[in-house]
């Protein structure tokens, strides 16, 4: 992993490098973010930009052959320990070694792994993976060999925090006073308990969220889509690189639900007689579509109610809409009021209760439609 292929952090990379290349480089250092930040990321390629035969001032390589190891992540110098469990019954006492090869798969595709992905992906989907003691034995063998070409031993751990009190501590010597040229990445999402003892033993390196641009210009860059497109979505995403690409890979259906929930709007809050029938047909519409779909519209419904009516009382820093739902909702939201807001979120529980028990969807939505004409009127001044 260079440092140009990590998404933002610009600040970040810079203070790295440059504390690299100054030789100040801390034994023990805990990359620090949240889920989506890059802390993982950045610890690649810190760990790739210290084993670099050629680096320059602000990246490694890329064509030593250290870099080319690295890259693979399969140099014999970098070492990984991460929370894993046994995925079938045979396999007693896991450790990190065992699933090393879907490790270096998924790591490689998609440096921004979270640890739910990792989880299914070693199919242990319901069980929770630790760091045991028998890790901690394999990571104190390890590191008492020699390096074998690199300038640095390197240990990466990926989420110390899943790492057990006697694990940690059979490390805690290790980490204080480690063998010559060993370098200890720790990669953490949160600073629980356990971590404590290991904060107070190395360098923390607090990894901020990414910034929106550097968001955006990812979307625009992965996915193709418009710059105004990308910056809206981008601002939803808190600074996750992970959330950012849920978003904007959910917005096609997301999409589908606004037209779904616009149409049916528009004609409950303009009603004249002509529209019912149309808003009764927009209802029977959406009686042809699949239950979970129509379970999902309705949360959504539910979402732009909230929304809506967070908007109207003016509390805009609250407001987490885009694009077009955010146009919509300039308009549509002095309709939603706390006349009308309760009512309104009883009456979409109600239909998802229903539709969730199987009743006649046509006259689920139906009902529904004919409730919110009534429900979706102007408060008056
Ligand atoms: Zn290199």
């Amino acid at each position: 992993m260079l440092f140009s292929e990590v998404i933002g952090q610009e600040k970040l990379k810079l203070k790295l490098t440059h504390a690299a290349r100054e030789g100040r480089v801390s034994h023990a250092q805990l990359f620090l973010g949240k889920e989506g930040s890059g802390n993982m990321a950045l610890a690649l390629a810190y760990a790739q930009y210290a084993m670099c035969e050629n680096p320059s001032e602000t990246d490694a390589c890329g064509a030593c052959s250290a870099c080319i190891k690295m890259h693979k992540l399969a140099h014999p110098d970098l070492h990984f320990a991460f929370p894993v469990n046994s995925s079938k019954p045979s396999e007693r006492n896991p450790v990190s070694d065992m699933f090393l090869e879907t490790w270096r798969q998924m790591l490689q595709q998609n440096p921004y792994i979270t640890e739910q992905a990792w989880y299914e992906g070693i199919s242990i989907n319901n069980k929770q993976g630790n760091i045991s003691t028998h890790e901690a034995d394999a990571i104190m063998r390890k590191l008492s060999l020699k390096a074998f070409e690199g300038k640095f031993k390197v240990m990466l751990m990926w989420l110390p925090e899943r790492m057990n009190a006697t694990a940690a501590n059979k490390l805690l010597k290790l980490i204080e006073e480690p063998p010559a040229q060993t370098l200890f990445l720790f990669v953490a999402a949160s600073s629980g308990q356990m971590l404590k003892t290991i904060l107070s033993r190395t360098q923390l390196v607090s990894v901020p969220p990414v910034h929106s641009d550097a968001l955006a210009a990812m979307l625009v860059r992965e996915l193709g889509l418009p710059q105004g497109e990308a910056n809206a979505l981008a601002h939803l995403a808190n600074g996750s690189v992970v959330e950012a690409r849920r978003i904007a890979g959910q917005s096609d259906e997301k999409r589908d639900y606004f037209d779904h929930f616009a149409a049916l709007m528009r004609l409950s809050y303009a009603s004249r007689a002509e529209n019912v029938i149309q808003l009764v047909q927009q209802a029977e519409k959406i009686a042809t579509l699949g239950r979970e779909w129509q379970k999902n519209f309705l949360l959504y419904a539910q979402r732009m109610m909230r929304e809506n009516f967070i908007m109207n009382r003016q509390v805009s820093e609250a407001v987490y809409l885009a694009g077009e739902e955010a146009d919509f909702s300039a308009k549509f939201s002095p309709f939603i009021n706390p006349s009308n807001i309760f009512r309104l979120y009883e009456e979409l529980n109600l239909a998802l209760q229903h539709v969730g028990q199987n009743g006649n969807a046509k006259i689920i939505f139906t009902d529904l439609a004919l409730k919110l004409v009534k429900l979706i009127v102007p408060l008056k001044a």
